[in-house]
């Protein structure tokens, strides 16, 4: 037996195997994919023809016909296989896909016609056969036919390759130059040796190879995968921007209605009737900026980009801040608040309080939203080990309850249950999704537990580290009423506003002027840049989002002068998490959002202009 005969008897085996393996796997629907997968089938038909043509070239003289037969379809096999790898090379340099394989269609008919017109020509030229103790082949003109294509194609796959080096994944490349060099090494031992009968066996190897190398459906899928992930993430990213984008274009005009009301709220000789409207614009404008803040927050989370700040804080305060909300919340309802703190928390924790206090606010508000009467439980108890206590914290109310079959849809968002009793009550349903996300992002829990019709009761526990009870707590600008030591005496402060929305600069103006305070106005950095050359402001107010220089530039620009001492306020729309660090850092005093509270403006003032 010839060594052609041995490999190609191997060569069967693996193209079988090969085949099973392929068309057993999930492939994707591509136009190369499709290719690949007729040069597989080609390629074990032409292991068979080969095998068999072995056979009958030996019996050539007996059986004429059959033996013609077989030879010839051995070379048109040799002919496919070309055309189909010619194809396949055309289609990956030239990045041909199913949607665009129209604009070829001239190339593609060409290629057509000159592969039909080779096939006439191979079966109508003459094939002779050799054999020779053990040494088999065929030759003449139709065998030489296919020697010319060959070279002809090899040397269109070069220049193709060559071409469009740089449209050819670079790990395709590789792997593809060196089966056109074995292919074209092969090709020329076979021409000057036509027994050794090895052009079978070496195309079953590259095909087996591309196999293993670049056309791997499990290979194809993960890249498929990964670029899906990637699209996926730049759409998620886009949604977050949008949403960003949105809450600050929502807040700007918010920021107006909320300031001008608050500004006349507090006008004295209003009658009943319009202060009752300004309230309820007050508190309709407050429900609008709780859902925007909800939708911001559930999107961050989503995007997982909303982050955890650890930081020293006092857990008495945050929980006194916690009882005065709530209480405000209940209003004038007949609910008693029981409050019942264990007095073994440490002074001090490390965590990050916000969203700590964002968690159990939103489960005493919803207790305070959905009872009408009785009581309301507020209990923290804690767990110390080592240098961590657990907060276990639980709201008990005597409200509506929930039902036992929706007590799995609580976590949804935008879901709100029981309808028909809580129309009249105000929510959007994200609040316990929001609660839900971020007690599994701080690791704690969350546990429901509920009779309906008589009340809920929810338990949340986090751990929190223990700090050193002598650490320094950062000044925080959360103030209490009585905190604050305005007397209303800074006329001889002045102030200035920079924003580029004469809005905006308006609100701050009338809320500002409250305080008796000279407020000056400009509506970009390089003015601000000028003024306070000229005048020096006691504290300046600054709007970060500005056309052609930003807050943030102004107030570096403003600190290249060292004898700048005023302190700079970031007044900002951007109220994202993680906002206020940023812009500290960015070397700003304070922080305050748009729209601007009149708590935290108290505050401010109170802090840089009430001193002396
Ligand atoms: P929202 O209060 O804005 O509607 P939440 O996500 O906070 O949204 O709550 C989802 C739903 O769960 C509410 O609409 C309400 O039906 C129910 N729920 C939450 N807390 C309580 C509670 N303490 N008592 C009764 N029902 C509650």
């Amino acid at each position: 037996m010839s060594v052609g005969f041995t490999f190609s008897a191997c060569s069967l085996f693996y193209i079988i195997l090969l085949t099973a393996v392929f068309f057993s796997k999930k492939r994707l629907a591509t136009l190369e994919n499709k290719i690949y997968s007729l040069m597989i089938i080609t390629n074990l038909v032409g292991i068979i023809l080969a095998l068999l043509s072995y056979f009958f070239i030996q019996v050539s003289d007996v059986l004429v016909i059959t033996n013609a037969i077989i030879s010839k379809s051995l070379i048109v096999y040799y002919l496919v296989y070309m055309v189909l790898f010619t194809s396949y090379i055309y289609v990956i340099s030239n990045k041909i896909n199913y949607d665009n394989l129209k604009e070829k269609s001239n190339i593609i008919k060409g290629y057509s016609l000159v592969s039909v017109i080779l096939l006439m020509l191979i079966l109508v030229l003459p094939l002779y056969y050799h054999h020779e103790n053990n040494v088999v082949y065929s030759y003449g003109p139709s065998a030489n036919l296919m020697y010319i294509v060959s070279g002809v194609c090899i040397f269109l796959w070069f220049i193709m390759m060559f071409k469009n080096y740089k449209e050819i994944k670079s790990k395709k490349y590789l792997p593809i130059f060196s089966f056109i060099s074995i292919g074209t090494v092969v090709m020329i031992i076979q021409k000057f040796n036509p027994g050794i009968l090895l052009v079978t066996s070496m195309e079953t190897f590259i095909t087996f190879l591309m196999y293993f190398t670049i056309e791997n459906p499990d290979i194809k899928l993960i890249e498929e995968l990964n670029l899906a992930k990637t699209q996926a993430e730049k759409a998620n990213n886009a949604k977050t921007d949008f949403l960003s984008n949105m809450s600050h274009e929502i807040r700007t005009p918010l920021n107006a209605i909320t300031g001008f009301s608050e500004a006349l709220s507090e006008e004295k000789d209003l009658p009943e009737r319009v202060r009752e409207d300004v309230k309820d614009i007050l508190m309709a404008s407050d429900s609008l900026l709780e859902i925007v803040n909800g939708v911001l927050d559930i999107s961050k989370i989503e995007a997982n980009k909303l982050e955890i700040i650890n930081k020293n804080y006092n857990p008495y305060k945050m929980f006194d801040s916690l009882v005065t909300l709530t209480k405000a919340r209940i209003g004038e309802k007949p609910i008693e608040l029981i409050v019942k703190i264990d007095e073994t928390i440490p002074k001090v924790l490390y965590g990050d309080h916000t969203r700590v206090k964002q968690v159990i606010l939103n489960i005493l508000t919803n207790a305070a939203k959905y009872t009408d009467e009785g009581h309301i439980e507020f209990i923290v108890n804690s767990l110390i080990k080592g240098d961590v206590c657990r907060l276990i914290v639980s709201v008990e109310d005597t409200g509506i309850g929930i039902k036992r079959d929706k007590i799995d849809r609580l976590f949804n968002k935008f879901e709100r249950l029981d309808e028909d009793h809580n129309t009249t009550i105000e929510g959007t349903g994200l609040g316990l999704a929001i609660t839900k996300k971020l007690v599994q992002l701080m690791n704690g829990e969350l546990v429901v537990q509920s009779v309906y019709g008589k009340g809920s009761k929810f338990t949340v526990s986090i751990d929190q580290k223990i700090a050193p009870n002598d650490i320094k707590l950062e000044d925080t600008l959360e103030v209490k009423k009585e905190d604050l030591a305005l007397d209303y005496n800074i006329k001889d402060k002045s102030v200035l506003v920079v924003d580029d929305n004469k809005l905006n600069i308006k609100v701050a103006t009338r809320l500002l002027e409250d305080y008796g305070i000279s407020v000056d106005s400009c509506s970009s950095g390089f003015e601000c840049l000028e003024k306070s050359k000229v005048i020096k402001y006691d504290l300046i107010f600054m709007d970060d989002m500005m056309p052609k220089m930003s807050g943030t530039e102004t107030l570096h620009k403003l600190k290249e002068d060292p004898n700048f001492k005023t302190p700079v306020v970031v007044l900002t729309a951007n109220a994202i998490s993680g906002m206020e660090e940023k812009y500290l850092n960015e070397g700003f005093n304070s922080y305050l959002p748009k729209p601007i509270e009149r708590k935290m403006l108290d505050a401010i003032v109170n802090k840089y202009l009430n001193k002396d």
